[in-house]
């Protein structure tokens, strides 16, 4: 997608702080981080949401779901981390493209 900032970053026409990638996803730290360690794991292709992921794909869900968890490794946290996605716009989804946020340390979102 031409103008998302996230398919920007995927494609490294947009500047981020990146600390994992693979051939499906890529993780970088949030610029508004909510927590000590707050970083987003985005889909290298474009989905708008969670909702948009094709349910035939059962490879692509089991791989995102266990790279969250590789990144949480990556980064030290194992074992005390948080992961949320948010859903469309009326869940206060801002970027709408396909990410999960990982949050560890003190401070966590509700
Ligand atoms: P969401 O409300 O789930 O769409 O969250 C979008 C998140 O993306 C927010 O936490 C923003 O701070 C974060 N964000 C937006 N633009 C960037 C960017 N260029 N680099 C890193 N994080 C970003
Ligand atoms: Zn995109």
């Amino acid at each position: 997608m031409d103008n998302c900032i996230f398919c920007k970053i995927v494609r490294a026409e947009a500047p981020a702080d990146i600390v994992y990638e693979n051939e499906d996803l890529l993780a970088f730290r949030d610029i508004n981080p909510q927590a000590p360690t707050h970083v987003l794991v985005v889909t290298k292709k474009h989905f708008q949401h969670l909702d948009e992921l094709p349910a035939h794909d059962l490879q692509l869900a089991g791989r995102i779901l266990l790279s969250i968890k590789e990144v949480a490794q990556k980064l030290g946290v194992a074992g005390g981390y948080k992961v949320l996605t948010n859903c469309g716009e009326a869940a206060g989804q801002v970027v709408p493209h396909l990410h999960f946020h990982l949050l560890a340390g003190k401070k966590f979102l509700p």
